[in-house]
């Protein structure tokens, strides 16, 4: 098997803790190239821009994109103009148009484009979509919490307006709703909190509708101490289903159905799972664009009241 030669763009947190780390121990591919402002990792050959990599590496066949969403469309862009397959960090995008043109554009050139959403790769997700298949969800509760300053030290790209706020990690749960509901969902309403001086929201309570009425409630904050609470609880027919720790751990009725033995809170095996799935898209020349997630965010800007709440101020950026 030949390895196929990926470039990775915006060499921070998750290029360095989850896709390096995944590259590298994958016989599927090979590290070739970064594009880092930075100066990229030790050993891989960096280029400042883009536009520079694709003029340089010809041989590099697919860029993966790890920038903050606001600053990703023109790169991913230049590289499915120039030829090459392309996966795109969650989420794929600032707004939900630029990535339907992405979409089109990979399609017109015959490319892979695969929109990742790593948390649909935690250890208990298909477990947990395949135990709901056959049964009547009655409620579902998220709870997605965590502490800002500890997740995102000194990411300021996540307080600008494109950067989600509250919503970076709330796309994660989205993501896991939508894969393993056996009903679709759509937000109704939503209070969404901003701090005076940011443009994104830092804690909010969703609401959304399945087919016969009011199904799921999502309860998030991003000022949350102590251990991170990523949950979602489902109650069917056949009991309830509770998928902890972003999906790594499963319990029916309380009692532990499905583990990986990884309780700490984190990202465990996930970027395994989506650089296997690009491997496939790329072997079957196919893409993988499911913006369902992201409507559920949009709709929940497009739908949410805002409320003012107090300044924020990242401590981690003022503390040595
Ligand atoms: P980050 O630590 O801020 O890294 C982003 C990198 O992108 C920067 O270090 C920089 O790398 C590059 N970059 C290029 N233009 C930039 C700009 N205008 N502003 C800031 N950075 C710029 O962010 P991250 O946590 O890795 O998140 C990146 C993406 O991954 C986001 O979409 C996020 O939702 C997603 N993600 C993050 C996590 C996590 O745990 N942090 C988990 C899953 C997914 P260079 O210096 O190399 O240019």
């Amino acid at each position: 098997m030949t390895a196929t030669k990926v470039a990775l763009v915006g060499i921070g947190k998750i290029a360095r803790d989850q896709h390096i780390p995944a590259l590298a121990a994958s016989d599927a591919y090979q590290l070739a190239a970064t594009v880092s402002r930075s100066g990229g990792t030790e050993g891989v050959e960096n280029y400042d821009t883009v536009e520079a990599l694709l003029a340089a590496r010809p041989d590099i066949s697919a860029i993966s994109f790890c920038t903050p969403p606001q600053v990703r469309y023109a790169g991913a862009r230049a590289a499915l103009d120039a030829g090459r397959h392309v996966m795109l960090e969650k989420p794929p995008g600032a707004s939900l148009s630029e990535v339907h043109a992405l979409e089109a554009l990979a399609q017109d050139k015959g490319l892979t484009l695969f929109a990742t959403w790593h948390s649909r790769h935690a250890a208990s997700v298909p477990a947990a979509k395949a135990w709901l298949s056959d049964k009547t969800v009655k409620s579902v509760r998220i709870d997605w919490k965590e502490d800002v300053r500890v997740w995102h030290p000194g990411q300021q790209w996540i307080w600008e307006a494109g950067g989600l706020g509250i919503f970076d990690p709330t796309i994660n749960a989205f993501s896991i709703l939508t894969e393993i509901l056996p009903v679709e969902v759509h937000v109704t309403g939503a209070e969404l909190h901003f701090p005076s001086n940011c443009e994104t929201p830092i804690a909010g309570e969703i609401r959304m509708d399945g087919p016969d009425g009011p199904l799921v409630t999502a309860d998030v904050d991003f000022l949350w101490e102590g251990d991170a609470l990523w949950r979602l609880i489902v109650e069917t027919d056949g009991g309830t289903l509770t998928l902890n720790h972003g999906g790594a751990i499963m319990e029916i009725d309380s009692g532990a159905e499905h583990s990986t033995g990884r309780e700490e809170p984190g990202i465990h095996g996930e970027y395994d799972g989506l650089y296997a799935r690009f491997a496939d898209l790329l072997d079957t020349n196919t893409s993988e664009v499911d913006l369902r997630p992201m409507v559920l965010v949009a709709d929940a800007f497009t739908l949410g009241k805002r409320l003012d709440a107090p300044e924020f101020f990242d401590t981690t950026l003022t503390e040595d």
